[in-house]
């Protein structure tokens, strides 16, 4: 099953050397599900050709304009290409009031429902669930409220042996009783124990994403042996007291907390415009994970093995 991340955005505060404000969307069995939206995120999702329409949630990690300032024309765009089905849309407290003002005040009236979801940046809690994916939210230290995500697929049931169906006769009612778990009686009373009759699926993969955040270890055994951390990286080692004063991290705190973690790839982003080379930021971090990547511009990463 499809389950990577393409960078629309990766840079911090200020737009510099084509880079953009932070925006990532995760592609699951075809279905997206945008982080953060930045400015421009609506015209680097043209650019890379994700589709608006697939777009059902966005989840928003704090109120910092590099974050969001991207919203309102995306939501917009959303009405003109005459969208009604209902927008999730998950954020901290006063996101909805932003919103809201601008729709009041450009007497806009969408034709689709926003669902505005209040994330608290207190606890990690589970926020949203469906077939395939939970996502619970992270707690970031920063200068607002600000939590990450993580999305975790569910653990995927028994595959059953296609050859055992044949050979005991199995009926569809039983094929489901087995892919819970269950053993198999045969007419004459024989039972087939369920791990003759299955494979054991494919361990469950996990993204965080977090950022912004200043060096912190609180969530560390939230994201213990993931697939694939997203951490913000915006500065140079010599720049970590600069770090410090802003709640920031610099791409080696990031590969600290991957290793400590123990998590098995690293992305870093959010770099800071005061560099046009992040070949520093990379080299930087390797020396603590050495499975770093940077998130650059249309790229995509796969969370862990497909
Ligand atoms: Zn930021
Ligand atoms: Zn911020």
């Amino acid at each position: 099953m499809q389950f990577e991340v393409t960078i629309l955005g990766s840079n911090g505060a200020i737009p510099a050397y084509n880079r953009h404000p932070t925006a990532q969307v995760l592609t699951y069995n075809g279905n997206s599900f945008l982080i953060d939206c930045g400015e421009g995120t609506q015209l680097q999702m043209n650019r890379y050709n994700i589709k608006r329409g697939r777009l059902d949630n966005i989840f928003i990690s704090h109120l910092h304009g590099d974050h969001y300032f991207g919203l309102m024309g995306l939501i917009s765009s959303l009405n003109l290409n005459y969208r009604t089905h209902p927008l999730n849309i998950f954020g901290p407290e006063g996101l909805d009031e932003i919103i809201n003002a601008h729709l009041k005040w450009g007497k806009t009236e969408l034709r689709y429902k926003i669902n505005f979801h209040q994330l608290s940046a207190d606890i990690p809690v589970q926020v949203y669930e469906d077939e395939f994916l939970t996502v619970e939210t992270i707690i970031l230290q920063h200068r607002l409220p600000t939590t990450g995500f993580l999305f975790r697929e569910k653990k995927g049931q028994l595959n059953i042996i296609r050859e055992k169906i044949q050979e005991y006769r199995i009926e569809v009612k039983d094929i489901v009783k087995i892919k819970d778990g269950g053993d198999f009686i045969l007419p004459d009373g024989k039972i087939i124990p369920n791990k003759e009759l299955t494979h054991k699926p494919k361990p469950p993969r996990s993204y965080a994403y977090c950022s912004d955040t200043v060096y912190t270890e609180t969530f560390l055994p939230q994201i213990a042996s993931i697939d694939l951390l997203y951490h913000e990286g915006t500065f140079a080692h010599e720049h970590t007291a600069r770090a410090a004063e802003t709640m920031h991290s610099t791409a080696k705190q990031a590969a600290i907390i991957a290793s400590k973690a123990n998590v098995k790839q690293l992305l870093i982003g959010h770099f800071s415009a005061r560099y046009e080379d992040l070949n520093i930021l990379l080299s930087e971090a390797k020396t603590e994970f050495l499975n770093t990547s940077l998130a650059i511009e249309g790229e995509t990463f796969q969370v862990g093995l497909p």
